[in-house]
């Protein structure tokens, strides 16, 4: 029997289908699953008339791929990942690859890519985004680890991976946890991305008081403009979907988001690093309260607000409803891309902005006519310090403004909360601020600790400390 080009191990949604797709791209793959029934049941159903083998056994596995051999784990992220690790290590040589394609915590990655480099093993952390359809059909792929490894896979991995315009949605991230820290921000951005429309939606729908079938048409017409994405046009496709009884499906569906953790940590890895990803951390949060249901039920009854009852021109209202979300979505990209940059400084990874925008521009959720916006600005200037310094999204955050804190002040007025959208704003005129007020906070910090303050006065790094209470 002719050898194997790589084997995968987990063989749930994602790892049966990026098996499927990787034998439509003519390699050899070979699968393990910890429950075996799975093996023999996927051989017979999905995989019948594949070239697909399978194994009883990780050493069965390991047997049956050509050298350098190459592993892949799609399994549940975590200790699941150190386990099989353990259990392949013995029989694997120097020069093997593993590659983890789970959402795994990018230190982990970077821990588990030191510890097998010294074994010999070469190893690769890689995001895969575009939930089951993507790795069937073509995912994008943001693989980062031991750079040795990426040769050994890179045709495979480019392959199946997602196309725009020719250019596979795969490229080489960078080292250790590199591939996991860039998919964990995409995730965030998705959380953003998903936030800020739900609020569009929520303005309109309370605010404006307008149907499922005429917001469905708004995000279908907007879907063919500069806020074109697959988000976009799936809200579009749920809003016209109705119940057997022909009410919108979405009016039945609980109001309590789950969440599965990567938008958490983007949020506490933003904090550690000192960077103000407001938008992301806000839509977390938003997640948050709305689990908190049966106590929102409960204020909801004790805490009255105003009723918004719109009467004038829901069309002008509707167009900047489009413009607070495209700025919106535009701080969070740039509040995405700020921690990118820090978290390479912090790590001393080379990322590459414009083909990381590449590779997310098809094949994952957040995929958007927006991403060439992004590319072609850090292909411009790849030293980019913040994504609203470009001309192309400093002249659009500029024209859409005026629609944004329209907006952003009718919202208040309604009692609808909009944290994303108005945390955009202030974040937005937070960083047009040349002067802020922590002065006044410096002050404070001296006043009751002591902090020391600076003076606009006095050269930068002088440090001054002021008796507040004995003199002045
Ligand atoms: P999953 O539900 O996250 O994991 C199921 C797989 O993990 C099965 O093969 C299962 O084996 C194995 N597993 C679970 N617990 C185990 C344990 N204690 N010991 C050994 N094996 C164990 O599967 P998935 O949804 O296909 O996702 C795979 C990875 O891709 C995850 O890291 C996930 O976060 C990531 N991911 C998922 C999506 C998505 O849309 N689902 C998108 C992108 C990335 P058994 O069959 O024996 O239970």
């Amino acid at each position: 029997m002719s050898k194997a080009d790589i084997g995968l191990i987990g063989l749930a949604v994602m790892g049966q289908n990026l098996v499927l797709n990787i034998n439509d791209h003519d390699f050899t793959a070979s699968v393990y699953n910890r429950t075996i029934s799975k093996v023999d049941s996927f051989l017979d159903g999905r995989a019948r008339g594949t070239n697909v083998i399978g194994a009883h056994s990780i050493e069965e596995l390991v047997g049956t791929l050509k050298k350098p051999r190459r592993v892949m784990l799609m399994v549940k992220a975590g200790a699941v990942v150190d386990s099989f690790i353990e259990q392949l290590v013995p029989y694997l040589e120097t020069g093997d690859i593993i590659i983890d394609g789970g959402n795994s915590l990018y230190s982990d990655t970077n821990r588990r890519s030191t510890t097998l480099a010294e074994n010999g093993i070469l190893y690769i952390g890689t995001g895969i985004s575009g939930g089951e359809e993507g790795a069937r059909k073509g995912p994008s792929i943001m693989p980062g680890g031991n750079p040795e490894a990426w040769p050994h896979v890179k045709d495979i991995f480019q392959a199946i991976a997602a196309k725009v315009d020719g250019q596979p949605c795969c490229d080489w991230v960078g080292e250790g946890g590199a591939g996991h820290f860039v998919k964990m921000v995409h995730n965030g951005i998705e959380y953003g991305d998903m936030q800020l429309i739900c609020e569009a939606y929520d303005f309109m729908r309370r605010g404006l008081g307008m149907s499922e079938e005429s917001m469905q048409k708004v995000f279908s017409r907007w879907n063919k403009g500069l806020l074109d994405s697959y988000l976009i046009e799936i809200t579009s496709h749920i809003l016209g979907f109705k119940d057997d009884d022909g009410i919108p499906l979405t009016e039945k569906i609980l109001d309590t988001a789950g969440q599965k953790g990567t938008g958490k940590w983007t949020g506490i890895n933003a904090l550690d690093l000192g960077i103000p990803l407001t938008l992301i951390s806000e839509a977390v949060f938003a997640r948050c309260l709305s689990a908190m249901k049966p106590e929102r039920v409960k204020a909801a009854a004790i805490f009255k607000g105003p009723v918004p009852g719109f009467t004038g021109d829901t069309d002008e209202l509707v167009n900047d409803v489009h413009d607070a979300l495209y700025a919106a979505k535009i701080i969070s990209y740039a509040q995405g891309y700020m921690l990118l940059r820090e978290a390479a400084k912090e790590h001393g990874w080379n990322l590459n902005y414009g083909s990381i925008a590449l590779m997310w521009r098809g094949g994952c959720i957040i995929r958007s006519a927006f991403l060439a916006n992004i590319k072609q600005a850090f292909d411009a200037n790849p030293d980019l310090e913040n994504l609203l310094l470009d001309d192309f999204f400093r002249s659009a955050i500029q024209s859409a403004q005026a629609g944004w804190r329209r907006i952003a002040v009718k919202a208040i007025e309604f009692g609808i909360p909009i944290p994303a959208i108005s945390s955009g704003l202030s974040y937005y005129d937070g960083y047009r601020s040349e002067r802020l007020p922590a002065n006044l906070l410096q002050a404070q910090r001296d006043y009751f600790g002591a902090h020391t303050y600076e003076r606009i006065d006095q050269p930068r790094g002088d440090f001054f400390h002021t008796d507040w209470i004995g003199s002045g």
